[in-house]
């Protein structure tokens, strides 16, 4: 990440955080800008980890309320939580997802790709829509040809290669 832009942008992320009537701190201006730049729907660990270089005395548990004070107050939000490990999007406009089963990768997608309306007759009465969100489940490009390199060792060198893959394949960059 680039620092000038995070010096040219924090202005406004401190003026975001004051609207939203969060004291403006180092690490919550820190926590925003990164969200705002970061299109990985990262978890709180993650962002941990690429703030800690350059925030040394950075916490989780800081970063952690941090995310959660600024999912309440509309500046990111909670996704549903894959693979036990809550995701928070910095991309509070109307959009979906596509969500890789295999890696977790996910990727956003315009509001046009889906936009039911009216709202359908199964909902229960009373609920008022304030927002559709959908995730479309897929197996990333990354991840289909890791599956396909797989399938071909396996088919080369047959049983031999079990322990092979367990080492070599298996694991998604994420
Ligand atoms: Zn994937
Ligand atoms: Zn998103």
């Amino acid at each position: 990440m680039k620092t000038e832009s995070l010096g040219i942008n924090s202005n406004s992320t401190a003026a975001t955080l004051h609207q939203a009537g969060l004291r403006v701190t180092g690490p919550r201006l820190a926590i925003l800008e990164l969200l705002r730049h970061d299109s990985s729907h990262p978890t709180a660990e993650q962002v941990y980890q690429r703030l800690r270089p350059t925030h040394p005395g950075l916490s989780l548990s800081t970063v952690y309320n941090a995310l959660e004070a600024f999912s309440r107050r509309g500046l990111c939000r909670r996704m549903p939580p894959v693979g036990g490990s809550q995701r928070y999007d910095g991309t509070v406009e109307p959009h979906h997802h596509a969500l890789c089963i295999r890696c977790g990768l996910i990727y956003d997608l315009p509001p046009e790709v889906y936009q039911p309306s009216p709202p359908p007759p199964q909902l229960q009465p009373g609920l008022r829509v304030r927002g559709v969100q959908v995730t479309f489940e897929v197996i990333c490009a990354n991840c289909q040809s890791l599956a396909e390199g797989e399938a071909r060792v396996a088919s080369d060198s047959g049983s031999l290669l079990d322990s092979h893959t367990r080492e070599g394949g298996v694991k998604c960059p994420s």
